[in-house]
Parts: C-alpha cells; sequence; structure tokens
C-alpha cells in the first residue's frame, strides 16, 4: 500500500476554546490522501473546509493531534522549517489572489523565490516558461490590479508553482470568477494533476466540480462525514490524457480532432495495417469536425479496398462503428474539460516545432509572443493575415519582429497548420 503524501491523525482545531464564542473548525478529523491524488473537500460555509486546508498548509495549528505532510509533523515544525516547508512542499491557490498591487505581476510571480538562491537565469526561464504556459508573457510588467480576473488568477497560479511545489491547495479559486474564466481555472487545476502529477486538494462549496475529484471529502460541523470515491473519474482517467500528450508530441501538425481519431482507432483497429488506419482517422477525423456522418465512417469500414474502404464484413463493420462512437464520447467528454490543457501541451510542441524547422532563433519573449498568436490563431480570435502582421511587427510595437521573409514563411506554415 502506498505511504500517504498527507496524514491527519484526530486532528481538532478549537477558537477561542473555553469561551461562550468557542467554535470548532475542526472535529477529531483523520484523513490520508496520496500522492497525486485530486481531493475536494466539500461543504457549505463555516463547515470547516478552510480549517483543513490551512492545517495541511501549516498556516493553522492544531489544538490537538497530528498533521503529517511529506513525511514532516506540520504541527510540531520550527519557523524555519515552515519556511522551507511553504516554498518546497505546498503552492496555494486562493479566492482572493493575495496579489500584491504594487509590484509588477513578474515580482509577484517571483514572490516565493525571493529567500531562494537560484542562479537569475534558472530563474527568469522559469519564469518565462510559466507566463508562456499561463499566457501571461505579456503582462509580466504590469500591476495585478491592471490585469482581468482570469488573469489575476493565472497569476496566482503561476506563483503558486514558481518553486514546483508537490502539493497545491486551491482554497475556492473560482468563487470570483465568472464562468468562463472559472473553467479555465478548474482545467488548470486538473492540468497541474494529471500532466504536472502534483497532489491536488480544491476547497469548494460549488457541486459542479466535484466530478474532477479522485475522491471526495464531504465537511459538515467540523467533521468529515463521509468520504466518496470517484469511479467516474478513474474511467475517464488520466491515461488517455497522457496517450493524448504522447501523440500531440509526435504529431504536433495534426489538429486535435485528428489525435482524438488516432487516439481511439489505434484502440479499436489493433489489427489493420497502418494506410487502413490512416483511412479511417481521415473519416473520423472529419466526423469530428462535423464534415462527415457516422454513416460515412461506417462506409469507409465496409467498403472494398477498391472504393477507399477497409473490407470489413458488414456486421462488424457496424459493431466497430459503435465501438469508435461510444470511445469518441467518451474521449470528447473527457476534452471538453480538460482540453485547455491538451491544448497548451500541443501549442508549445507545436511552437517548439515550429521554431526548430524554420532554424529560427527567438529571444524567450519573441517565443512567448509567438505562442500568444499561436494561440490565438488556434482559438480562431486573429485571421491569417493578422499572424503574418504581428509576426513582421517590430518587438517594441508588440510583434515578435521577424524579418519580412521569415514571417512570410513562418505564417504560411501556420496557415496550413490551422486550415481545415
Ligand atoms: P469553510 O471554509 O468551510 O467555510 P472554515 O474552516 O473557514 O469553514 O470555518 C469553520 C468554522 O470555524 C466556522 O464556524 C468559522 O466561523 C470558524 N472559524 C474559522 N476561523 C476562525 C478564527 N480564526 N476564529 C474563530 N473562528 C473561526
Ligand atoms: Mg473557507
Amino acid at each position: 500500500m502506498a505511504k500517504p503524501i498527507i496524514q491527519l491523525k484526530s486532528v481538532s482545531v478549537v477558537y477561542q476554546p473555553g469561551e461562550v464564542s468557542e467554535v470548532w473548525g475542526a472535529r477529531d478529523v483523520s484523513l490520508e490522501i496520496f500522492t497525486q491524488e485530486y481531493i475536494v473537500f466539500f461543504g457549505p460555509s463555516g463547515s470547516g473546509k478552510s480549517t483543513l486546508l490551512n492545517l495541511i498548509a501549516g498556516l493553522e495549528k492544531p489544538s490537538k493531534g497530528q498533521v503529517i505532510v511529506n513525511d514532516q509533523d506540520v504541527s510540531k515544525i520550527s519557523e524555519q522549517a515552515l519556511i522551507e516547508f511553504h516554498r518546497t512542499t505546498t503552492g496555494i491557490i486562493f479566492q482572493a489572489f493575495y496579489l500584491i498591487s504594487n509590484l509588477s505581476v513578474k515580482d509577484n510571480i517571483l514572490l516565493p523565490q525571493m529567500f531562494r538562491k537560484l542562479p537569475k537565469k534558472v530563474r527568469e526561464q522559469k519564469l518565462a516558461s510559466l507566463a508562456a504556459r499561463f499566457g501571461i508573457g505579456e503582462v509580466l510588467v504590469k500591476k495585478p490590479n491592471e490585469l482581468s480576473g482570469g488573469q489575476q488568477q493565472r497569476v496566482a497560479a503561476a506563483r503558486a508553482l514558481i518553486n514546483d511545489p508537490l502539493i497545491v491547495l486551491a482554497d475556492e479559486p473560482v468563487g470570483n470568477l465568472d464562468s468562463k474564466n472559472a473553467e479555465i481555472t478548474m482545467q488548470l487545476l486538473q492540468e497541474l494533476n494529471l500532466r504536472d502529477r502534483k497532489t491536488v486538494i480544491l476547497v469548494t462549496h460549488d457541486p459542479r466540480y466535484l466530478p474532477y475529484a479522485d475522491r471526495i471529502y464531504y465537511v459538515k460541523d467540523g467533521s468529515v462525514e463521509k468520504v466518496v470515491v470517484n469511479h467516474k473519474k478513474q474511467k475517464i482517467d488520466s491515461k488517455a490524457v497522457s496517450e493524448l500528450d504522447k501523440l500531440a508530441q509526435s504529431f504536433p501538425y495534426y489538429s486535435s480532432q485528428r489525435l482524438m481519431a488516432k487516439l481511439v482507432l489505434n484502440e479499436v483497429l489493433l489489427p489493420y495495417s497502418y494506410s487502413d488506419l490512416e483511412k479511417v482517422e481521415e473519416v473520423v477525423e472529419k466526423y469530428l469536425l462535423k464534415k462527415a456522418t457516422s454513416g460515412d465512417i461506417q462506409k469507409v469500414l465496409d467498403d472494398p479496398y477498391e472504393k477507399g474502404g477497409i473490407d470489413m464484413y458488414s456486421q462488424k463493420a457496424k459493431q466497430t462503428l459503435d465501438k469508435i462512437l461510444d470511445l469518441l464520447k467518451q474521449a470528447q467528454a473527457f476534452a471538453a474539460k480538460p482540453g485547455a490543457a491538451l491544448s497548451q501541451q500541443q501549442l508549445r510542441q507545436l511552437s517548439k516545432s515550429l521554431i526548430a524547422e524554420l532554424a529560427l532563433s527567438l529571444t524567450l519573449p519573441q517565443q512567448n509572443r509567438l505562442n500568444e498568436i499561436l494561440l490565438q490563431r488556434m482559438a480562431d480570435k486573429i485571421s491569417d493575415e493578422e499572424v503574418f502582421k504581428r509576426l513582421d511587427l517590430p518587438f517594441k510595437d508588440g510583434g515578435v519582429g521577424l524579418n519580412k521573409r521569415t514571417a512570410h514563411n513562418l505564417s504560411r506554415k501556420i496557415q496550413s497548420i490551422f486550415e481545415e
């Protein structure tokens, strides 16, 4: 049996003990959380969720019991050790982002590193990669109050990650956000869990976020009422993500629809040849793009070779079609949520491949601008012409600052990738 990374042993927290105003934040709570789990503490306001999270973060001391995190007794460690613990073990994302308003975004993110003796270069690289990942490269010099709520949240996330903590704690992180930014934040947490393999604990009173969890602790009146394992989530599971991630790395130029087709078909059409697989992939990709029907897929499965099919028996073609549609549904349900995670991954890979392929030598800020352009083109927010313009525009004017010919080549390449 794996060892838990977090253990609460009969922990109680009493506020104002012995007074009339005495409140129990936690009552004799015992729990075990394992590495890479995604845990939700769920319950109504005032039930004690934040108290549990703060205990784990070492921000709250138990009145009774023990809190062991990553082999350390957090309730007993010295102030000095606690500072180190906060630097290396936990990263916290709060609802109120706690960004410091008179520091730039960049300095806010670097704050947790202030007392770490890291070479400037390493620090800058980490900053740049997080900024690129969260799409905040352009706002690093701004002040937090110049950003949208979603951007602030991403800055807070980048700050939580700058020291690469083992555990990410999020206390009602989406409470203040509109639904779009809430979705982005939830995707982010999911990504941290699945891709970065962080243990994630989310505190929420909102049942809409329960499906993200591996396990849910229902909290009430300072106690854990019940613990529920989310079997559904295990079915949609992390395997699909890492497989898609792997595919995205091997085929950076493929559309996400094509990657999904590949993923699903690999499983269904195992004994078929590569060229057969390609034929079906193509039609499934079209289907996902709503340019073909399920009947078209069946036709490719069923038709003889000379008609462009792969010559299955009719009966088998029908069964195979059902299986494909079923798997696609599962995969899509899954991709609808961590979609951004996948595209971020694909995006970075794509950007890298483009830079390598055209033998470009770009500074990190230039790469970030390129990423931003790719992201916007991917989301169909800008046209191919706009892509060219922004590649060509001098860096000081907000562009990537390539020369005309390179900008032209690169924008043509990008166009060919994104056109459907
Ligand atoms: P939740 O996060 O689920 O809303 P909390 O963990 O913040 O709940 O609070 C649990 C209970 O403890 C509540 O009744 C709250 O009022 C009380 N509480 C929390 N922090 C303090 C404190 N510092 N002093 C007194 N009571 C507190
Ligand atoms: Mg709370």
